[in-house]
C-alpha cells in the first residue's frame, strides 16, 4: 500500500511506471502474508518488484517502450519473472525504459521520457531509466533492469541508488526480449548491497531454455556482504581517471579508495590498455547483433503492421503515375520507365518497410543501419571481425588484471544526470556515457555500482566495482565496504 500511493502521489512526475494493477498486488500481499503467518514465506516475501518492460511476464505487456511491440502481451513468465514469483516476491508493474534498451536517458521511449527522482528536470540514466527511477522513488523495493553496455550500473549511478550487472550466462535470459544477445545480463537495482545479494541468489542459476546460463552453484551470495572481509586487493586503473571524468567525482571516489586502504584493502595501480577501444568495438558489436535480432519484427511474424490498404493504394497510384508517364515518353526514356515499373517494391516488401517505419523510432533506426552495415560484404571485415577481435584484446585486458587483484574500482560514468533534452541530438556524446561500463560487458564479467557521494551540485554519482567472471561474491565483499 505504502509503494502503491507513493506510484499514486509522484508517478505522474517521474514517469517510471508504465502501467501497473493494484488490485492485482494488493491480492498477491494478502496472499503472501498468509505465507508469512504460517512460516511457508520464500526468501522474497515482503519484497516488491518493478520490471523493466523488456522482460516477459505471463499476461502482461512487454512493449520495449517501442511503437512495434505497442500491443505485445506475453504467453509466458521469463525464467527470471519465474524465480521472482516461486520466491514469494510481489511483482507490481511494468517499468519505462529506453526503446528495446538502445539509450542511456530513457528519453528514447513511446512513453516520455522518465525523470530522475533526485531532480525531475534531469534524466534518471539508461537504458533501465525506469527500474533505477522506481527505486530512487519508493515506487518497489528492488527492480529488474538489463545491462548490454552499462543501462543497470549507468541508471543506479545518476539516481543514487544499487545496480548490479551479473556475469554473463549468470542470468537466464529467457524471456528477455534481446537487444544484443552475447551481450544482454539481466540484474537487480536496490537500495542495498545485501538486497542486491538476495536478488541474484534468486535469479541466479542455469536454466535449460537459455544456452548460455552456467550450471555453477549459486553460492549464498549474502554471506559476502554480511561479513565482508577488509583486506581486499583492488585494482586502479589510470585510463578509467584520466580526462572526460568529473573533477569532484574523481576526487570524491579517491576519498573512498583511502578510506578502504585505512581499513586494510590494498591499493594496486593496474592497466587496461584496449579500454580506449571500448565504445568504438561496442557500437560495431552491438549494433550488428541488434540488426539481426530486430529483423524479426516485420509485421507479418512480430509486431506493429502498417494498414494494408493504405500501402496497396500507394502502389497502384505510383504505378499509375508511371504508366501515364509511359504514354508520353519514347525510345530509351520509355525503356527506363518499364524497368522501373517492372522492379517496383511488392506489396508485401512495402508493408515490411511501411511496418518498420511506423514501428521504429529513430535510435533503433539507427543502430539497425549501423549494424546493416558493419556486416555487410566488402565492410564485415574491417569492422565486424577487427571489433570481434579488439573484444578479445579487452577481455585479455581483464583477464590479466585479475590474477593479481580481486575487484577493479572505477567511476561508474564520467558526470552525474544531465538535463532532460540536453545530448537527445548528439548521439555520440550519448554513447560516451557508458565509456567505464561498457568494458565489463565486452568481456563478460560481472560489476556492480553504488552510491559513493553528492556532487556539490546535489546529484549523486556512483562508484563501479568489477570483478572477474562467476566472482559477484567478490562485488558485494568490496561494496559493503564502501556503503
Ligand atoms: N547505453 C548503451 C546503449 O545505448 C547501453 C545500453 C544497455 O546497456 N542496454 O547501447
Amino acid at each position: 500500500q505504502n509503494y502503491i500511493q507513493n506510484i499514486d502521489q509522484k508517478n505522474d512526475e517521474i514517469n517510471a511506471v508504465i502501467s501497473y494493477d493494484k488490485e492485482e498486488a494488493l491480492n498477491k500481499a494478502n496472499v503472501i502474508q498468509q505465507r508469512i503467518d504460517d512460516g511457508t514465506a520464500g526468501k522474497l516475501a515482503g519484497m516488491v518488484v518493478g520490471i523493466k518492460d523488456l522482460i516477459c511476464e505471463k499476461n502482461k505487456k512487454a512493449t520495449c517502450a517501442s511503437n512495434i511491440l505497442a500491443n505485445f502481451e506475453s504467453v509466458y513468465d521469463s525464467t527470471a519473472v519465474k524465480r521472482l514469483k516461486e520466491d514469494d516476491a510481489i511483482l507490481l508493474g511494468r517499468l519505462n525504459m529506453d526503446e528495446f534498451a538502445m539509450g542511456s536517458s530513457n528519453e528514447n521511449t513511446i512513453y516520455g521520457p522518465a525523470r530522475n527522482p533526485v531532480d525531475p528536470s534531469k534524466v534518471p540514466g539508461g537504458s533501465s531509466g525506469g527500474s533505477a527511477a522506481a527505486v530512487a522513488a519508493d515506487f518497489c523495493t528492488t527492480s529488474l533492469g538489463s545491462d548490454t553496455g552499462g543501462s543497470i550500473r549507468q541508471p543506479a549511478s545518476y539516481c543514487g541508488v544499487v545496480g548490479l550487472k551479473p556475469t554473463y550466462g549468470r542470468v537466464s535470459r529467457y524471456g528477455l526480449i534481446a537487444y544484443a544477445s552475447s551481450f544482454d545480463c539481466i540484474g537487480p537495482l536496490t537500495h542495498s548491497v545485501n538486497d542486491a545479494a538476495l536478488m541474484l541468489e534468486t535469479l541466479a542459476g542455469y536454466d535449460k531454455n537459455d544456452n548460455t546460463t552456467s550450471s555453477r552453484t549459486v553460492p549464498d551470495y549474502q554471506q559476502f556482504a554480511t561479513n565482508p572481509e577488509s583486506n581486499i586487493r583492488i585494482g586502479v586503473p589510470e585510463e578509467y581517471f584520466g580526462e572526460g571524468l568529473d573533477d569532484e567525482i574523481r576526487e570524491g571516489i579517491q576519498q573512498r579508495l583511502s578510506d578502504l586502504e585505512e581499513s586494510g584493502a590494498e591499493l594496486v595501480p593496474i592497466h587496461l590498455p584496449h579500454m580506449k577501444y571500448g565504445i568504438a568495438t561496442y557500437y560495431i558489436l552491438a549494433t550488428a547483433e541488434a540488426s539481426s535480432n530486430l529483423a524479426r519484427y516485420d509485421g507479418i511474424r512480430y509486431g506493429h503492421r502498417a494498414d494494408i490498404k493504405e500501402v496497396e493504394a500507394d502502389l497502384k497510384q505510383e504505378e499509375e503515375a508511371i504508366k501515364e508517364q509511359m504514354k508520353l515518353a519514347e525510345g530509351e526514356e520509355k525503356v527506363k520507365l518499364g524497368a522501373q515499373l517492372d522492379n517496383m517494391d511488392s506489396s508485401l516488401i512495402r508493408l515490411y518497410k511501411k511496418s518498420r517505419t511506423e514501428g521504429f523510432g529513430a535510435e533503433v533506426k539507427r543502430r539497425i543501419m549501423l549494424g546493416t552495415y558493419v556486416l555487410s560484404a566488402g565492410y564485415y571485415d574491417a569492422y565486424y571481425a577487427k571489433a570481434q577481435k579488439v573484444r578479445r584484446l579487452i577481455k585479455q585486458d581483464f583477464t590479466e588484471a585479475f590474477n593479481d587483484v580481486d575487484v577493479i574500482v572505477s567511476p561508474t560514468a564520467p558526470t552525474t544526470a544531465f538535463d532532460v533534452g540536453a545530448e537527445i541530438d548528439s548521439p555520440v556524446q550519448m554513447y560516451l556515457n557508458d565509456v567505464y561500463t561498457i568494458s565489463a560487458n565486452l568481456a563478460g564479467i560481472c560489476g556492480i555500482s553504488l552510491p559513493a557521494g553528492t556532487h556539490s551540485n546535489g546529484l549523486p554519482y556512483g562508484l563501479q566495482f568489477m570483478a572477474n567472471t562467476f566472482e559477484e561474491g567478490k562485488l558485494f565483499n568490496a561494496a559493503r565496504l564502501v556503503e
